[in-house]
């Protein structure tokens, strides 16, 4: 029987949303900040929205939490209870804690990031000098994209997602004349549909619907799931496969040429096609204060290049790139290579989600799919036939996608790194407008090899007043309502680690991805510990007087306090649930290349083991976490399986190994 929302969990609802976001008697309140409470926002219903549209299982835990709250008297008692009642929750272990922090954040980001439909903006903005979504003309940019006729239809390669390795690898394959179909299980969203609002671009535009925990409560994750796949929603920034990397690749994993100038080859050919440059990288005010910081330390700071076009560029609303870019600056793969894939007769059909590789005698046949009509809505079924298969639905749903098929061996959704983000922020005495200007522009790379390859970068990060409000450690709401109102002073960085240990991805009995991830191989503990360190010895050197660490504690330094000791109290918080908020944009390795098929789930040039003309082509496919953001990396290689898909089109692999490298 469903699980349905009675009037009792209403009464909760609008007593939770009251107290995550309080009404506090404010002398001075000019735009009604302080006055406003959780249902003046109608947080309360926007709540119930969106337990109405959770799946079953989830809106069934969490109206039994809410049932639990009433139980323990929360619509009755004062605010200050409720809070108890809410930390108290969180004591009684991971996943009852992982579904208050839920229901919370969610409350958060409905009270201080969600727009009134009529509107498009949210009264409490204009308490922290937000100026919500910028008022610009979309930049041009779009294709039409395919409407199958027939439940059935014929390419010579299905490309499975159309994001990063997907879209470039059916840009290039098209480009040979080879007859292409890309499903993408997202929308075909472009320039004129990106709002510049976060929730509903959320919605439109990620994975799951936005940030999302790994089923442990470990990890927060963040992707993308629209046409272009990730690069439609990322930061942006554009770094190559640093050599240490490339290096493992080749004498570890045994992948010819990626330590050289063949994969040199590649990382140029994306470079250029994404038109890559340094002249597109204003430091906003987060980021003039890491230099100042660096600075100050003998630390080394380091400009970054973006994939974005200087014609079209405007800082003032480059801080919106993570939401979609609605001027058209950014230069990603639906403007590149998926746009250069249509130009070539490629088919791409949105709203198509792959549910199995079909295969006969261990060789590709095709992929059946789900597909909904853009139009009508109605749900059918569709098979491509095509004897040769691109998987590139992103680490996440790749190693789904093969388990559901029952191909790919057992490491199959084995390996999974996150490139594990821990973040803190800090408050200035002067504006710092993070929402102004790209959202990662430079990054302090002194700590990006410290132990055994492995380190991580300080980089900025896309302004989001939901990530913001249901991150931030705080004594009580009300102390969360005084520190959002001086979010314009705020600087937040976050800290990248190359993980050596892994997580993993399965399905459950639906087929559908299950992701667990714990941050407990040494060596990344360390490199946690030394990324908050670092993050909080840039703020206090850069001028903060507030840092703010993103964990369940009620921690903060303020200026006079002890450094040090707010240090040793930050490094010994736990990592994951309860603990740090750890995030991930940054899915990779779920099917990686390797030469022994029970360690690697594709060979050298990306063909699965135990299927031919099944090929890995995304950021899954990388042997080990980049230690760099890895649009870059996963394009390049994408870039280098494509090359040869195309040489066993032409002949054998074996034969164009010994060819010279192009130049
Ligand atoms: C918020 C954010 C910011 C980032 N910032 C940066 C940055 O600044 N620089 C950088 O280098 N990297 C950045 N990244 C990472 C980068 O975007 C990813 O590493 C990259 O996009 C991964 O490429 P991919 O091909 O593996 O998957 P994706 O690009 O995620 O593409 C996978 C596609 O497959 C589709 N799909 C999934 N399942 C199915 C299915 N069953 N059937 C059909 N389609 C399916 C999805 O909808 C999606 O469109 C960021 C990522 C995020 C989420």
């Amino acid at each position: 029987m469903s699980a349905s929302i009675t009037d009792t969990h209403r009464e909760v609802l609008r007593a939770l949303a009251d107290t995550v976001v309080p009404s506090i008697p404010h002398a001075d309140d000019p735009t009604g900040f302080w006055a406003i409470s959780g249902t003046d926002l109608r947080v309360d219903a926007a709540l119930e929205t969106a337990l109405s549209a959770m799946p079953e299982a989830q809106r069934a835990g969490l109206l039994g939490l809410l049932d639990g709250l009433h139980a323990h008297g929360f619509v009755e008692a004062t605010v200050e209870l409720r809070e108890q009642i809410i930390d108290g929750v969180g004591l009684l272990g991971a996943p009852a804690a992982g579904a208050m922090n839920a229901l919370v954040s969610l409350a958060l980001a409905f009270g201080y990031a969600g727009p009134d439909p009529q509107t498009g903006t949210n009264p409490m903005w204009a308490g922290f000098g937000y100026p919500g979504a910028p008022d610009i003309e979309p930049g041009d940019g779009g294709f039409a994209t395919f409407v199958p006729g027939t439940p059935v239809i014929e390419a010579d390669v299905c490309v499975i997602g159309s994001g990063a390795g997907g879209g470039l690898i059916a840009g290039v394959l098209a480009g040979t004349g080879l007859d292409v179909v890309v499903l993408e299980a997202g929308g075909n969203h472009h320039e004129a549909d990106f709002s510049g609002l976060e929730l509903p671009a959320f919605q439109q535009l990620f994975w799951q619907g936005g940030p999302t925990p790994t089923a442990d409560f470990n990890v927060t994750l963040l992707a993308g799931a629209t046409v272009g796949g990730g690069p439609t929603v990322n930061w942006s920034n554009c770094l190559r496969t640093p050599d240490h990397v490339r290096r493992q690749w080749a004498e570890e994993f045994g992948l010819p040429g990626v330590d050289g100038p063949d994969f040199d080859r590649h990382l140029d050919a994306v470079w250029t096609r994404l038109g890559v440059t340094a002249d597109c990288s204003d430091l906003n005010g987060p980021h003039e204060r890491m230099r100042d910081g660096a600075d100050e330390l003998g630390w080394k700071f380091t400009k970054l290049s973006r994939n974005a076009a200087p014609d079209a560029y405007c800082p003032d609303t480059a801080g919106y790139i993570g939401l979609g870019d609605r001027s058209g600056a950014k230069l990603d793969v639906r403007r590149t290579y998926l746009a250069d894939a249509v130009a070539a007769g490629a088919r791409v059909i949105t709203g198509c989600t792959a549910r199995r590789v079909l295969s006969e005698n261990g060789c590709a046949t095709g992929v059946s799919a789900s597909y909904v009509h853009p139009v009508t809505g109605a749900v059918s079924e569709l098979t491509v036939h095509a004897p040769r298969v691109v998987v590139s639905c992103g680490s996440l749903e790749s190693p789904a996608l093969l388990l559901r098929s029952g191909i790919g061996g057992p490491a199959v959704g084995q390996n999974l790194h996150l490139h594990p983000v821990v973040a803190t922020l800090a408050l200035h005495d002067e504006p710092q407008r993070g929402w102004w200007g790209a959202p990662m522009t430079a990054m302090v790379d002194e700590f990006a090899d410290v132990e055994d390859g492995h380190g991580f970068l300080i980089q900025g990060v896309q302004w989001s007043n939901s990530l913001i409000a249901g991150g931030m450690s705080r004594s009580s709401n009300r102390e969360l309502k005084e520190t959002m109102a001086q979010l314009e002073n705020a600087a937040w960085f976050v800290g990248i680690p190359r993980d050596r240990g892994c997580g993993r991805v399965s399905i459950d009995q639906d087929g559908n991805t299950v992701v667990h991830y714990d941050v407990t191989d040494e060596v990344d503990v360390r490199n946690e510990q030394r990324s908050i360190e670092t993050q909080i010895r840039l703020h206090a050197a850069s001028g903060a007087r507030e840092i703010i660490p993103f964990a369940g504690t009620t921690m903060r330094w303020r200026h006079g306090d002890d450094l040090e000791e707010f240090i040793d109290f930050m490094k010994n918080v736990p990592l994951g649930a309860g603990g740090h908020r750890v995030f991930s944009a940054h899915q990779m390795s779920s099917c990686r290349m390797g030469v022994d098929p029970q360690t690697s789930v594709a060979d050298v040039w990306g063909e699965l083991h135990d299927t031919a003309g099944v090929y890995i082509g995304d950021a899954s496919a990388l042997p080990t976490a980049t230690g760099v953001n890895p649009m870059i990396s996963t394009m390049a290689m994408a870039h280098r399986t494509a090359d040869a898909i195309l040489r066993t089109v032409q002949g054998s692999v074996q034969d164009s190994v010994a060819e010279p490298v192009a130049q």
